[in-house]
């Protein structure tokens, strides 16, 4: 059983953030993602805040993100301060980048895909390696790989407890940006979150392994740390979750009662009266919001 600890351990007020990538409309799952965030920060007196992950263009459905922002109005959701647009922050990013390059904390690699998998699918670090003439002659393009010096390994999730990966995963000199030029996620979602004074990530467990490579980040750069906090995902069947990209359908802004409860279910909370308006519904659900009571799976399956 995970011990729970409290997220007002930081001493910091509570900023809790929703980030979802613009690559489709609100779907199921990312309407938990939404739900226990805000119940998250707002039983806590906290501020939420919204960032649109709009990084990655190819990924990107014109209007997706509008669509986004209108379906959580429509769903009683009230987010403070104005949406923060990754898109608006890549300056920050390759500010980041130029810093750790100057420094060796950060290194080009040219490496294909076929060469990392028979390294055994983890990069085994050869471009940094390099013996200084070779390196000098090395084009500076490809990928920008971080210096893994942090190499974080475990963590303590708010509701999942004590998470360990890896130790090769963890150990690995990770992409922080892409050899086409788009920045990483990992190095993104870091540099956004200290820059939003995030206290407590609430997300889903998809990307429970992704937070050791983010507190890699948070030690290398000097930043204070979020604490975190993974949900249960909804799925289809094992291992396959609800997703923009399996094309789960879009959440019904006409009817959000039941959906919302729905969510409510899922997250082990007890239904609110529907007979108001969904503001109303979310105000009790935020005074009946209990932590201890949302199941501590990795996955939960859903009916399609
Ligand atoms: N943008 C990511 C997604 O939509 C979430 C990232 C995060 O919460 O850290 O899946």
């Amino acid at each position: 059983m995970a011990t729970l600890s409290s997220p007002t351990s930081t001493h910091r007020p509570y900023v809790g953030r929703f980030a979802p990538s613009p690559s489709g409309a609100l779907h199921f799952g990312s309407l938990i993602a939404a739900l226990g965030s805000y119940l998250r920060a707002r039983s806590q007196q906290g501020k939420w805040l919204i960032r649109i992950e709009d990084i990655d263009p190819p990924r990107e459905v014109k209007g997706a993100a509008d669509d986004i922002l209108r379906t959580l109005e429509a769903y009683g959701f009230e987010w403070d301060d104005v949406p923060l647009y990754q898109s608006q922050r890549t300056a920050a990013y390759q500010a980041q980048i130029d810093s750790l390059l100057a420094q060796d904390k950060a290194y080009f690699c040219q490496c294909s895909r076929k060469q990392i998998q028979a390294m055994g699918g983890v990069y085994d670090g050869r471009c940094h390696r390099l013996p200084q003439t070779q390196a000098a002659n090395v084009v500076k393009s490809g990928a920008v790989r971080i210096v893994n010096t942090a190499q974080v390994q475990q963590f303590d999730d708010n509701l999942m407890g004590h998470i360990c990966v890896d130790s090769h995963f963890a150990a690995e000199d990770f992409i922080i940006k892409r050899s086409d030029g788009l920045y990483a996620y990992q190095l993104a979602v870091v540099l956004d979150d200290a820059y939003q004074g995030i206290t407590e990530v609430v997300r889903g467990c998809d990307l429970i392994e992704a937070s050791c490579r983010q507190l890699s980040l948070y030690q290398n750069f000097g930043l204070a740390a979020p604490q975190w906090l993974h949900l249960p995902l909804a799925c289809l069947s094992q291992g396959f979750k609800l997703s923009k990209q399996n094309h789960a359908q879009a959440i019904d802004t006409l009817h959000p009662q039941s959906s919302l409860n729905a969510a409510l279910a899922f997250l082990g909370q007890q239904p609110v009266e529907t007979q108001g308006s969904v503001a109303q519904m979310l105000v009790q659900a935020v005074d009946q919001f209990q932590l201890s009571t949302i199941p501590q799976q990795s996955e939960i399956l859903i009916e399609p």
